[in-house]
């Protein structure tokens, strides 16, 4: 199958950091929060963080906060989202820089964002997702600060959008869906409340995303995808199920998707590639115990040893 490309990957994801005005990073400008986070995770799995400028990057995330309301936006002068908030909090954790931050502020914001039901806005605009309700609590875990929110009505929610496959939609009644359930999970996973999955009934609505290329779909009837190896996989680690899929076929499967040439991963085998397929390649490796990358948490999607800086002090 042949080995992951790890220094070519090293090399794609600081020219993509470099090459700030071509057509990629344009479409992807104010998503570039999230990108950074992609990247900067992807080189700390593949142990090379230090060759980027961390006061470089804590600097530019810190002028993406809304001075207003405490949230951060995708970029300088964008609107505050929860999911960029959630993302500039993780890249801060890596560089273990949360010292720069006002965590109440921040905290504050993302708490307020909670409504009646236990559900969350993914801002002020209001629209409501499972993806914000994890957001949300990954977020004030990371923080410390979970006891700012109504947590029980956070699960009571979350609970409520469990369908009769064992999968989670995104409201009440919404269609179980890989990237949904990962958010749903995790955030259980992160509140204690996983007696609430039923493992066998979703574990095996989970294994039969695998296809015959050995990669996985989000969805029945859709193609394998490598973003999916993160979403199905590090849902099935969360309920103990992961031995249930092939996860040769599946390494193999991602490996395939590398362009061995000019480094990165894409979706599926012989794509363009790009930071957000490169991430959830490297990080599906290395729940996959690939030889050489860092261990990924599954719930809190930072490496392990991240994790436990944040809540064992080392
Ligand atoms: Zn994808």
């Amino acid at each position: 199958m042949g080995e992951l490309e790890a220094e070519k990957h090293v090399q794609y994801i600081l020219s993509v950091e470099k090459r700030k005005d071509d057509f990629e990073s344009l479409l992807m400008e104010h998503l570039r929060i999230n990108g950074a986070y992609w990247g900067l995770t992807t080189l700390d799995l593949l142990r090379k963080i230090e060759a980027v400028d961390s006061d470089e990057v804590v600097s530019w995330v810190m002028s993406c906060q809304d001075q207003d309301c405490g949230g951060f936006g995708g970029n300088v002068g964008h609107d505050a989202h929860l999911h960029y908030t959630l993302s500039a909090v993780q890249i801060l954790l890596l560089f273990d820089r949360l010292d720069i931050l006002d965590i109440d502020k921040v905290s504050d914001y993302v708490a307020g964002l909670q409504n009646e039901d236990g559900s969350f806005s993914g801002d002020i605009w209001g629209e409501v997702d499972t993806r914000f309700s994890y957001c949300a609590i990954c977020c004030l875990s990371l923080l410390h600060r979970l006891d700012k929110i109504n947590a029980e009505k956070a699960v009571d929610y979350i609970v409520s959008c469990k369908n009769l496959d064992g999968g989670f939609g995104s409201i009440p009644g919404g269609e179980s869906h890989s990237g949904q359930i990962f958010c749903c999970v995790g955030a259980l996973a992160i509140t204690g409340s996983l007696h609430h999955v039923d493992r066998d009934l979703l574990g095996w609505w989970l294994c039969e995303r695998q296809c015959k290329d050995g990669g996985l779909n989000g969805r029945p009837e859709k193609l394998a995808d490598v973003c999916y190896s993160w979403w199905v996989l590090s849902s099935l680690t969360m309920i103990d199920r992961v031995h249930w899929i092939d996860r040769e076929k599946l390494a193999a499967f991602i490996l395939n998707c590398q362009d061995r040439e000019n480094g990165g991963i894409s979706d599926r085998p012989d794509n363009a590639v790009d930071v957000f397929h490169t991430y959830f390649g490297v990080a599906g490796l290395s729940l996959l115990e690939y030889p050489g990358l860092k261990p990924i948490d599954p719930a809190y999607a930072l490496p392990v040893d991240v994790v436990n800086r944040i809540f064992f002090g080392k």
